[in-house]
């Protein structure tokens, strides 16, 4: 489901914006189409174990950006347990820039979350 709704938003969004320069023109209808999609990505993303960090799109945009910051916590330096954490509750879902990013261990992105350390082996890895 997560990759047929993947499929659609590129389809429609055209290249990744990690490789656009110019903003893209759309029509109203495409437009109003994206805003349905991606709030159907959200809701799989809420659903316990959600499909979306399971897509091969999250897991390439996740190896990328960790590759990119050099396999390291960008909070602490730590090169374990690193999960890429998006910055703004998830506005670029689906459509994450690098600037949306952060590679964080697991530590520090329970902090960041304010999730408790307990909750640790409840959090999917790649997040
Ligand atoms: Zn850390």
């Amino acid at each position: 489901m997560v990759d047929a709704i993947l499929a659609e938003l590129r389809e429609l969004e055209g290249p990744s914006l990690f490789e656009r320069t110019e903003p893209p023109i759309r029509s109203a209808s495409a437009e109003y189409r994206i805003l349905e999609l991606r709030k159907a990505l959200t809701n799989t993303r809420l659903r316990r174990g959600g499909d979306y960090y399971a897509s091969s799109h999250w897991r390439s945009v996740a190896a990328w950006v960790k590759r990119e910051r050099g396999h390291r916590c960008e909070s602490c330096g730590s090169s374990a347990g690193l999960h890429a954490h998006h910055n703004d509750e998830y506005v670029w879902l689906g459509e994450e820039r690098p600037i949306d990013l952060t590679v964080l261990c697991m530590g520090c992105h329970n902090e960041a979350h304010g999730w408790p350390r307990k909750g640790l082996s409840g959090s999917p890895s790649g997040r």
